[in-house]
């Protein structure tokens, strides 16, 4: 499965829970830019993300949308006529 994120870098407040619970390691916390409120903002820094959730679900301020590439219709079996 792959898929993507995008997360509200001005909602974020840089507890780094996304970072340390995402099982493929592709979060990292900026480290170049401070967002409105002061805080470095988590980002997606590297391809690998399976779109699995489980940095939405651990964001305390429901930052992070997950984008998962949409699953291949399954086809039946061939039937011979
Ligand atoms: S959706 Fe899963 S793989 Fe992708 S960044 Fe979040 S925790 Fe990591
Ligand atoms: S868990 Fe949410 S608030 Fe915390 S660093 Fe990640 S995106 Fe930012």
């Amino acid at each position: 499965m792959t898929g993507t994120i995008v997360i509200d870098q001005e909602r974020c407040k840089g507890c780094q829970l996304c970072t340390l619970v995402c099982p493929q390691h592709v979060l990292s916390m900026a480290t170049d830019t401070l967002n409105a409120r002061g805080y470095a903002p988590a980002r997606l820094a590297a391809a690998g993300c399976t779109g699995c959730a489980v940095c939405a679900i651990i964001c305390p301020d429901v930052c992070i949308t997950v984008y998962r590439e949409p699953a291949r219709a399954r086809r039946g079996p061939e039937v011979a006529s």
